[in-house]
């Protein structure tokens, strides 16, 4: 690895791999030293189509060239074919699209519809799992249910109650104080270290928010657009959420996220905005992510393989080595045995030319791009392994 010039100048807010990283090809990546790579973290699962999909490159070159940004104060054909894409794709009554440009900025704008109704109706708390991450933004923060990622800011914003995931008795009782307007819960827990709730779970919070009248918002910012095999990882349980956060997989590698709620509680004229959001050329984008995921099947194609991906680790991995594999589709964590650290996984895997990413305390995380074949999650599962075998005590 060359030091680049001016890296020294780039704020360390991420502990970054030894890897400069110049050029991508379908799941492949090289280095500034022509070193070849097979991604499995896919931009932290933001490239769904891969590297240079050609479809990808030839949308936005294509919109880029035409009107690049016109702010939303005039309406564009490629944000408008992509609000009426998602409304007609994702599980959600009569929805309206908010757009703008990061998973935190879908979940700060979910967060405000919450606060306004709970405001209107003297429920204004909105009840978030421990555990959970929501995004790095003042509010989205004040609910992510990871207390070391909060304490150097607090106090933030109280407008939060947490309960553990999975309990469906805590969930009930977090309504007691009769002043929760609203739930936000990611499907499957990704930073948190890719644990999935349960169907019942899920089923049991949209009878609670109905009972209560409160809302139900699913922040599917890194489950969602496909990546557990289904549009929304929340769809598997049956449920219609009121409120969704999407971004990461929907750009394909632009940022773009979305806020898609019922009409009847979204944002008046004036109450929210985004110079950026939902630009033509990442709404060009998303459109070409939907279009690759629908012509070429890879929903079926995902839970597919992302089962197989389960499985083939739970063969192959040395005895000893993994408690446990979660997940659904391409959204796949690998806790470890205690004694091994996740990070040093991830290490040993890219010195054997292979990118894995951590999740939580004690798992390795794969969030290969949706055009992975079996052949390269193979590749990947046999690598794992072999790292490993390295690290094992
Ligand atoms: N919500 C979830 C579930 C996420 O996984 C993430 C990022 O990992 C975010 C929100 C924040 O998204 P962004 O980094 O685009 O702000």
């Amino acid at each position: 690895m060359t030091t680049l010039p001016g890296e020294a100048w780039v704020m360390p807010t991420y502990a970054r791999f030894p890897v400069t990283l110049v050029g991508g090809d379908g799941v492949r990546v090289r280095d500034d030293e022509g070193r070849a790579y097979l991604d499995l973290v896919g931009g932290l699962g933001a490239l769904s189509l891969g590297h240079a999909h050609p479809r990808w490159v030839d949308a936005v070159s294509r919109a880029a060239a035409g009107i690049g940004l016109t702010s939303n104060l005039f309406a564009t054909p490629p944000q408008a074919a992509l609000a009426g894409r998602l409304a007609g794709l994702l599980p959600v009554d009569d929805p309206r699209v908010f757009f703008c440009n990061s998973g935190a900025e879908a979940n700060e704008a979910a967060i405000k519809l919450f606060r306004r109704r709970g405001l209107a109706r003297g429920r204004p708390t909105i009840v978030v799992l421990e555990g959970s991450f929501h995004g790095r933004t003042s509010a989205a923060l004040a609910a992510t249910g990871q207390p070391a990622k909060r304490a150097p800011f607090e106090p933030l914003v109280d407008w939060f109650r947490f309960v553990p995931p999975n309990d469906e008795a805590a969930l009930a009782g977090a309504f007691d104080a009769g002043d929760a307007g609203a739930v936000l819960v990611e499907p499957v827990l990704g930073e948190g270290g890719v644990i999935p709730l349960d169907a019942g779970y899920l089923r049991a919070a949209r009878r609670l928010c109905d009972e209560h009248d409160a809302l139900l918002g699913v922040d599917e910012v890194q489950s969602g657009i496909g990546r557990c095999g289904t549009w929304l990882a929340v769809e598997d349980a049956g449920v219609r959420p009121d409120v969704v956060a999407i971004a990461k997989a929907l750009g394909g590698g632009l940022p773009i996220g979305a806020l898609v709620a019922r009409a009847d509680v979204s944002f008046a004229p004036g109450e929210h905005a985004s110079t950026f959001g939902g630009g033509p050329v990442p709404s060009a984008a998303a459109l070409a992510v939907l279009d690759v995921v629908e012509e070429e099947g890879l929903l079926a194609r995902i839970a597919e393989a992302g089962a197989v991906l389960a499985s083939e680790i739970r063969r192959l991995a040395p005895a000893g080595t993994v408690a446990e594999v979660r997940g659904r589709g391409f959204l796949c964590g690998v806790r470890v045995a205690p004694g091994i650290e996740p990070q040093a996984v991830a290490l040993a895997m890219l010195r054997r030319g292979v990118l894995a990413s951590t999740a939580g305390a004690d798992a390795v995380r794969f969030t290969p791009p949706f055009v992975a074949t079996a052949a390269d999650l193979d590749e990947g599962v046999k690598v794992l392994a072999e790292a490993l075998e390295e690290v094992a005590p």
